[in-house]
């Protein structure tokens, strides 16, 4: 007989992982509850979590809306299958094409799933012409589009790559922020772009507005399609639901990708994946072309719009403006007090710290995560910090003081 949860000791659970779970991951800490920006572990230790469970728990842990979303949905109608039509998909849809322009969605289940379907979907809308068949998609040094063997095709970074050859084929990586590069790569077999807004697992990298001006205008002459990966940088987390609106601000314009990935704080935790498509492509995925039995379900819907429903009803994008600034001028201030920060990069909640080379990130989040901190490496010498989007002024001041004696 399984024994339950509470008689497992953090070394029992360990060593559950040691014998049985794919070692795929580095792992730190057996974390066992939540509330708010705050966790406990297996030892009742305390810990502020500002990964959010890396951009993912936008409304933190044990939401008293998320809570009561899922539980009344789960206990109403789960799954149906996309043989059906659900009233909390067709809703979602209808908020996320209000949120972002004139189009339609695709669901799905994660980032790497929407950005498969975003790449099929290009792929199928160049299997046409013009002229002849169109294939292949460019996209930028130091980016990630997941971990599938098209995200891993897609994604412009050796080491995500390496011992899965052969790749997919039609993948070009140019360098980001470089629009000449871009328009140098584009040939006749060219069907999209595709970019991050800020590039998060490379280290908080943010596109500049000239080169998102000029790919829009250059995919525009062209007629290729511009790509939007936005599942780490979207959802509110800059300030805007789109990272493109807060980086672009008054320059905005008409600026409208052709497809946008979504995923990650979507559902607050509870897995989702959804694309936006513009609905000058919207229609390309036809019955046969694509699917997933368990994307957008009741259930991972309820979740979305619950966290859709505490964003607006909270104010949380006006929070998330503001803790983010809380944040950074903490960081800038403890950077001039002489703190091992060679940068500081960020928009919104989703600021990177790149360290000086005498301290790799890895120990420093786990020196951090001793203290009571949980934060996020990336790019080998930079921390993310991915708080929850309802993050408070308190749990920020505390996260500066930890980072203060501890750095
Ligand atoms: C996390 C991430 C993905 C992959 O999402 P999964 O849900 O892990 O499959 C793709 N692109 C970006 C920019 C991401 O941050």
């Amino acid at each position: 007989m399984n024994a339950p949860a509470e008689e497992y000791s953090a070394s029992d659970i360990t060593g559950l992982f040691d014998q049985y779970v794919v070692p795929n991951y580095v792992r730190q800490r057996v974390i066992v509850r939540g509330e708010g920006s705050q966790v406990w572990d297996a030892d009742g230790k305390r810990y502020l979590d500002l990964g959010g469970g890396i951009a993912v728990s936008s409304l933190g842990h044990g939401h008293p809306r998320l809570t009561k979303a899922l539980s009344e949905q789960a206990a109403s109608l789960i799954h149906t299958s996309n043989l059906y039509y659900t009233e909390p998909q067709g809703r979602l849809a209808k908020r996320l094409v209000e949120l972002t322009g004139p189009g339609k969605v695709f669901f799905c289940n994660s980032g790497a799933e929407a950005n498969e379907a975003l790449m099929k979907m290009a792929r199928l809308h160049g299997s046409s012409g013009p002229p002849q068949r169109r294939y292949e998609i460019l996209t930028a040094m130091g980016s990630f589009h997941g971990r599938t063997m098209a995200g891993i095709s897609a994604t412009g970074q050796e080491k995500v790559k390496q011992g899965f050859g052969p790749l997919l084929e039609g993948f070009q990586h140019l360098p980001y922020n470089n629009l000449a590069a871009f328009e140098e790569a584009i040939s006749d077999k060219t069907v999209a772009i595709m970019i991050e807004g800020i590039q998060g697992e490379s280290g908080i990298v943010p596109a500049d507005v000239e080169f998102l001006i000029g790919l829009r205008k250059l995919t525009k002459k062209r007629n290729i399609l511009l790509l939007w990966d936005g599942i780490q940088c979207g959802l509110f987390r800059t300030g805007n639901f789109h990272s493109y609106q807060t980086i672009l601000g008054d320059d905005l314009g008409d600026f409208l990708p052709d497809g946008i990935s979504m995923a990650k704080s979507l559902g607050g935790g509870f897995p989702i994946g959804a694309v936006w498509m513009h609905e000058s492509v919207a229609d390309t995925l036809q019955p046969g072309t694509h699917g997933t039995t368990f994307g957008g379900t009741p259930l991972a819907c309820s979740a979305a719009h619950a966290v859709l429903d505490e964003v607006e009803q909270a104010h949380l994008v006006d929070n998330i403006r503001e803790r983010g600034q809380q944040l950074l001028e903490g960081l800038i201030k403890l950077g001039a007090q002489g703190k091992p920060f060679a940068e500081l990069r960020g928009v919104g909640a989703m600021i990177g710290v790149v360290l000086k080379e005498e301290l790799p990130a890895l120990d420093a989040v786990v020196k951090l995560a001793d203290a009571g901190l949980l934060v996020v490496p990336a790019g080998g010498n930079v921390i993310r910090f991915l708080p929850p989007l309802n993050i408070t002024s308190e749990v920020i001041e505390e996260t500066l003081s930890i980072l203060e004696k501890e750095l």
